[in-house]
Order: structure tokens, then sequence, then C-alpha cells
């Protein structure tokens, strides 16, 4: 479905992804686990077209994404702080994708309806964004991501600025949106606990390369390397 063939980035004399390959089931929930500075989030911002790749490829569904613009790619993102727009109300901030496609009015009115229930924030609808807490403003961010049902969702340390109480919560809704929607994730976190409750399968990265690809079981039970162990098996 998603395939990165041997992504290479470089900036100037740093080489921050040396070679990186890997398939992504339609539908799965990956995780991009690693160190700081193990090439996670430039590997995700290849993949939205942020930033070009010096070489490699990223291929959707066996065609090539790097000629096709970051805004046509039709990929879901929520960041650590996504800003939604402070002067919109949170219906307005979910429609924004699907008014900038144009896309009827009685659509836009459903589609906010139902991911405002997907997010459980329904009686939000009215408000600003400086009114609500930051958990809450990830659901809208998670609400607004998956408005025009892009096949991929990318999220990087999206529950990070977040107390753990929260970061639990919305991590089941994560899951559970996951499985309502069968959108594909992949998910950027350097926190392993995170990634073993949620993933399907974690990609462990360190300095530019993956170093294991598998479930959280087979990192955890069977890890290719000492580096693999002490990072899955410690809590950083
Ligand atoms: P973190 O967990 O801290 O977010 P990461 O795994 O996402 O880390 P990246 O942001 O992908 O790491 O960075 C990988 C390496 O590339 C780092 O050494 C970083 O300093 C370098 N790097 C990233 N972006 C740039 C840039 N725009 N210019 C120069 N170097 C960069
Ligand atoms: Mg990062």
């Amino acid at each position: 479905f998603l395939s990165i063939r041997n992504l290479r980035k470089a900036f100037g004399a740093i080489t921050a992804v040396h070679d990186v390959t890997l398939d992504i089931p339609k539908g799965e929930f990956l995780t991009f686990l690693g160190p700081s500075g193990s090439g996670k989030s430039t590997t995700l911002y290849a993949i939205a077209g942020f930033q070009d790749p010096s070489s490699g490829d990223v291929e959707l569904e066996g065609r090539s994404l790097l000629a096709v613009p970051s805004h046509r790619r039709n990929i879901g993102m929520v960041f650590q702080r996504y800003t939604l727009f402070p002067h919109l109300t949170v219906a307005e901030n979910v429609a924004f994708p699907l008014r900038v496609r144009r896309r009827p009015e009685a659509e836009v009115k459903k589609k906010v309806a139902d991911m405002l229930a997907l997010v459980r924030l329904e009686s939000f609808a009215q408000r600003l964004p400086g009114a609500l807490s930051g958990g809450q403003q990830q659901r809208v961010a998670l609400a607004r991501a998956l408005a025009y049902d892009p096949p991929i969702l990318l999220m990087d340390e999206p529950l990070s600025a977040l107390d753990k109480k929260l970061r639990e919560e919305i991590q089941g809704e994560i899951r559970r949106i996951h499985r309502e929607t069968g959108v594909t994730i992949l998910y950027v976190t350097h926190d392993q606990e995170e990634a073993l409750h949620l993933s399907d399968r974690i990609a462990l990265f360190r300095d530019g390369r993956i170093e294991q690809t598998g479930s959280g079981e087979d990192l955890y039970l069977r890890p290719a390397t000492d580096f693999v162990a002490g990072f899955i098996g410690n809590s950083n």
C-alpha cells in the first residue's frame, strides 16, 4: 500500500536519514519509535511532502508521491502543537479541509457532525479553540485531519504535551478511531510504552536507520540487537 524505498535525507553535512525501506499494509497502525534525533520526524516529513528526500522514493499504491505536492497527497496530519485556527470555531476548524476542497454545504455539515461525534466533542462545536483544554484541542485536530477521509494519517508526537491521564484517554480514542475508520496510521513517539500500547507494528529507529521492525511482542521478546533490548526494556 505505502512503500518507503531507500529513503535518504541529508541537511548539508548531516545525514538525518541514511537508508529507510519499509512496506506498510493498508490499515496498519505503524509506529516509528526511537531516541531523539534518530530520524523519525524527517522520515514522516518526506512522506507528508514537507521536505524532499535526498534520494529514495515514497510510493502509494505503486505510484511515486514525490512529484505530488504536499497539499495534494491526501494525507491527514496531527502534530504535537498542531495549531487550530484560533479565530474559527471548533466546527469551522473541522470544516476547513472540506471547504478548501469545495465540498457542498450539506456534506460539510454532516461530515463535521460525524467527526465531532467520533472524537466525542459534539457539544463543543460552537466554541473557539482557546476555550478548550489541550487534550480537547488535540481531538479537534484529529477530527480535522480525518474530515476528508484521508487514506493515511500521520501523527508526530501528538500527545507529548499532555499529562498522563489525558494521554491515556486520547490513546484509547486513537485506537478506537483506527478500528472504526480503518485508516492507515503512521505514528511517531519516543515513548516505548505508548508504542507498545498502540501499534500493530513498530519500526525502531537508530541514527537514521531502522534497527528492527516487528510487533511489540517481537521487539520485546526477540530483540535483534542490544540496542533494541535496551530501548524497549528501559523506561527512558
Ligand atoms: P525527536 O524525537 O527529537 O523529535 P527525531 O527522531 O524526530 O527526533 P529528526 O527530527 O528526524 O529526529 O532529526 C534527525 C536528525 O536530523 C537530527 O540530528 C537533527 O538535528 C537533524 N535535522 C532535522 N531537521 C533538520 C534541518 N532542517 N536542518 C538540519 N538538520 C536537521
Ligand atoms: Mg521528531
